[in-house]
């Protein structure tokens, strides 16, 4: 039986292990290591990608929160975009988290959309100065009752989003989590709590996938 850490050691997920799925985490810039951590006490196998031949063979893909310009950069530049988009084109679940979520947006407002994958339009830095940096406990229907605690730095919103796009969360009236398909994308940092939840919906996503 699949272990949660932390205040959430009930889990709402059927799964009886993850042992066996492969999730690379994008590996240019950013927190790595926290969600490398957050997929491994799940159970699950986490991967490093530092280069874009590691693409092809991973139950799923996480990309993770850092500077969106400068990963939107350096995926263009070590040519992981195209990996990217077959990875996602071929159904195995990909995870967009804070700059993470504007890589996957269709449209960014004031700027060029990067990867272009999810019918959202994302907001950088939308919450203003006063609130660059704070924490709010948010309700995830998809995830249970008790609340997810949301970590939210220099966070984007989602302005709108498309037809077929899921809204999993809201902090107040503006959106905050989505799905659409195989993609997930959060506004907020779930690899820096202890609540595994999050990760764990995810690797659902991948086994189902990979089963
Ligand atoms: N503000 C960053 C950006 O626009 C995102 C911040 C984050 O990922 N924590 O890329």
């Amino acid at each position: 039986m699949l272990e949660y850490e932390g205040k959430n050691a009930s889990t709402i997920f059927k799964s009886s292990s993850f042992k066996d799925l492969k999730i690379g985490v994008l590996a240019i810039q950013g927190a790595v290591s926290e969600h490398m951590h957050s997929i491994e006490k799940c159970g699950a196998r986490a991967v490093a990608v530092r280069n874009s031949s590691l693409l092809h063979d991973l139950d799923g893909l996480i990309i993770p929160g850092g500077e969106s310009t400068t990963i939107g950069r350096l995926s263009r530049l070590y040519g992981f975009q195209d990996g990217i988009c077959a990875l996602v084109a071929s159904g195995r679940p990909a995870l967009g988290t804070c700059a993470g979520l504007i890589l996957l947006a269709r449209e960014v407002e004031n700027q060029d959309p990067i990867l272009s994958l999810m019918s959202i339009n994302a907001k950088r830095n939308a919450f203003g100065r006063q609130r660059e940096s704070f924490e709010t406990d948010l309700h995830i229907p998809v995830l249970g009752e008790e609340p997810f605690r949301g970590v939210f730095i220099r966070a984007p919103l989602i302005v709108s989003v498309g037809e077929g796009v899921e809204i999993l969360g809201r902090f107040q009236e503006y959106i905050v989590a989505v799905r659409e398909k195989n993609l997930i994308a959060t506004a907020f940092h779930p690899e820096l709590t202890d609540d595994l939840r999050f990760h764990g919906y995810f690797l659902e996503m991948a086994l189902q996938k990979a089963g």
